[in-house]
């Protein structure tokens, strides 16, 4: 499969050596087996784009196209993205700092996770190189979303997870007809399956041969909370890292916008959030290290988050570092505080991952590296309903009474208000 871009990206290059290579499903450079990357052709982004052109599109990820790797229009997502940017003055408080905000994908369209951007763009591109089955290693909701994209693009799908996810991640791949498949397994084992399944069978792996296309679309959200803040940055972002790829995508999307004018600073802190049970770059970094340590089996309830060997943890460091940013990591106790808390204060329900960022930006207060005069974006990357096991038992029963006035005024208004 061959094809020459048109779009405003150039093609593909190695971030290690700086090799180009044609715009082709492939990730890895052949010389030193460092990781591609998209490349593009900034100085005639810089002419074509504009606060007031993006202004006048559609809400939706692809107002910032010419930053994102296909050379048509998209033809798989075209809705995603642009999820509200929520101020949270409660929870600020709560958190102890001036001002937070609520990235909120866990109503991203269609499947409730910001990884629906990220597979808008993988199966957009998969469709410009003429793939017709689409498939994915996943911790979930990934899985989720390449199922319902693919479904409506009329592709055909596998999804690889480790055998023990959530119900509600599970099923909400069967549910678009997909092709599911529980490996024995962590999600490194799946992840090295599917490299193998991918040269095998010529498939389009959205974060395996497609990767360097995938990775871009989390750029979007770096793009969206600069310009739904007024084209201003935050002080801090925190960032939920798995594989640690979104984190890197945050910080090259606020190096791009200075870049094609759309900005003039690129000052702000990215830090990252991992769970403790699995929180290979959080403990690198806080060893003053590069080297990541593997973790064989993670335990965690963020199992969005369990990724025991994060591809792009070594620039995720790097971006953490470069931003004058930190790194915290979550116990299963604090994650579903976490959760707790930002339901109680905002309304909104996010899934385990969102319960890591919530306690991790938390710690970063509470520790100082976060100043109270300061403001913080946090990044809440998929909806609650998926996850609900992990809080059963935690947020209480409701009162049961028989369908009686009396009932009520004894049981519960009384009780409550009577005391
Ligand atoms: C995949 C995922 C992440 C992190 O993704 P990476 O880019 O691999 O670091 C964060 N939150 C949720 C809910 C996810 O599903
Ligand atoms: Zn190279």
């Amino acid at each position: 499969m061959h094809s020459h871009s048109k779009g405003f990206f150039t093609g593909l290059k190695c971030r290690e050596c700086g090799r180009l290579y044609p715009a082709e499903a492939t990730h890895v450079c052949e010389f030193c087996f460092g990781p591609l990357e998209v490349d593009y052709d900034y100085a005639t982004i810089k002419k074509a784009i504009s606060r007031e052109k993006i202004a006048s599109r559609p809400k939706s990820m692809w107002r910032y196209k010419e930053l994102l790797p296909i050379e048509g229009e998209p033809t798989v997502g075209a809705q995603v993205g642009f999820t509200p940017l929520v101020k949270a003055d409660r929870l600020a408080k709560e958190l102890g700092v001036r001002e937070c905000y609520i990235k909120n994908d866990t109503v991203n369209y269609p499947t409730l996770s910001f990884k629906d951007r990220v597979v808008s763009v993988a199966l957009s591109r998969a469709k410009e190189l003429g793939f017709t089955t689409v498939a994915c290693a996943s911790t979930g909701n990934l899985a989720n979303s390449v199922a319902a994209n693919a479904a409506s693009a009329g592709l055909k799908s596998y999804v690889l997870i480790p055998a023990d996810l959530e119900q509600g991640k599970v099923l909400g791949s069967l549910v678009f007809g997909t092709n599911v498949v529980g490996i024995h397994g962590a999600y490194d084992q799946v992840n090295r399956l599917c490299s193998e399944i991918a040269g095998k069978y010529g498939w389009a792996f959205v974060n395996v041969n497609i990767r360097p296309y995938y990775a871009e679309g989390s750029k979007s959200i770096g793009y969206e909370i600069a310009e739904q803040l007024g084209w201003k940055l935050p002080d801090n972002i925190v960032v939920p890292m798995a594989s640690g790829s979104l984190l890197t995508k945050i910080h090259k999307a606020i190096t791009e916008m200075k870049k094609v004018g759309l900005m003039k600073t690129t000052k702000c802190r990215i830090h990252g959030a991992q769970a403790t049970g699995c929180a290979p770059i959080s403990h690198a970094f806080k060893n003053g290290s590069d080297i990541l340590k593997p973790v064989a089996s993670p335990k965690t309830i963020a199992k969005s988050l369990a990724i025991g060997t994060p591809a792009d943890g070594y620039y995720a460091i790097q971006s953490i570092r470069e931003t004058g940013a930190s790194c915290e990591d979550a116990t299963d106790v604090e994650i579903i505080e976490g959760i707790q808390l930002l339901a109680g204060c905002e309304g909104i329900f996010a899934e385990t991952a969102g319960g890591v960022t919530v306690a991790c930006a938390k710690k970063l207060v509470a520790n100082g590296t976060i100043a109270a005069t300061e403001s913080i974006v946090l990044c809440i990357t998929g909806h609650g309903l998926k996850t609900q096991e992990a809080i059963a038992g935690h947020c209480g029963q409701p009162r049961l009474i028989h369908a009686k006035l009396s009932e009520f005024d004894e049981k519960i208004y009384h009780a409550d208000f009577k005391k």
